[in-house]
């Protein structure tokens, strides 16, 4: 069984994937890890990826198409795997196809887990910091005991950093919805898209997971 997961920042993507790969025995491969690896080995490939990153410019898709198609064909894949973070456009979906098929291997199914874009910026936004301790707080997840009081140094003087701030994250997830709303539809043209409702309960987004690959 060959999964691929989508979903946006703050979605909860690393907590399903990390559920589905236990609960059904599959490797999750995520493009991070894969980068990591092929970089500490120094594969040919590797090294090529990283004298981008040095430049701290984006690795062309040859260069991570190749990353991917390495790994895939590695014998450990055979079980299955979830993959994460791949593919990212158009492009690299339909390269993605193209390795699979010359591995004679397919996608069985694409996760997409859904989440309202203004439940995510409640999430990621709500990240603030005691300007005098550098104690961090979030709104809803790990508010201070006292409203406005820093637990640890009992100062009321706080701040966002750019990035946690409201109308960052709104831009983040707005480029995040352009990028990934191709390749959902690229999917479900193809009958292979499951959105899931993730703006419920980490537990209830799991069972309706575990229904939908049990069907496949
Ligand atoms: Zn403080």
């Amino acid at each position: 069984m060959n999964l691929l997961i989508m979903g946006l920042p703050g979605a909860g993507k690393g907590t399903q994937a990390e559920r589905i790969v236990t609960t059904f025995n599959i490797l999750q491969i995520s493009t991070g890890d894969m980068f990591r690896l092929a970089i500490k080995k120094q594969t040919k490939l590797g090294l090529e990826a990283k004298t981008f990153i040095d430049k701290g410019e984006l690795v062309p898709d040859e260069v991570s198409n190749g990353i991917v198609k390495e790994r895939l064909a590695k014998r450990d894949v055979t079980k299955g795997f979830l993959l994460d973070g791949f593919p990212r456009t158009i492009k690299q979906a339909k390269a993605l196809d193209t390795m699979l098929n010359e591995l004679q291997k397919k996608i069985d199914a694409v996760i997409n887990i859904n989440v309202k874009p203004e439940v995510l910026i409640k999430r990621l936004a709500g990240r603030f910091i005691c300007r005098n301790c550098g104690a961090t707080y979030h709104k809803l997840n790990n508010p201070p005991k006292v409203k406005g009081l820093c637990d640890r140094c009992g100062g009321d003087n706080f701040y966002q950093r750019d990035d946690d701030k409201p109308e960052t994250v709104k831009n983040r997830l707005n480029i995040n919805i352009k990028q990934s709303q191709p390749i959902l539809d690229y999917y479900k043209k193809q009958g292979l898209l499951y959105d899931i409702d993730g703006n419920c309960d980490i537990n209830l987004i799991f069972t309706d997971i575990k229904a939908i690959i049990k069907n496949i």
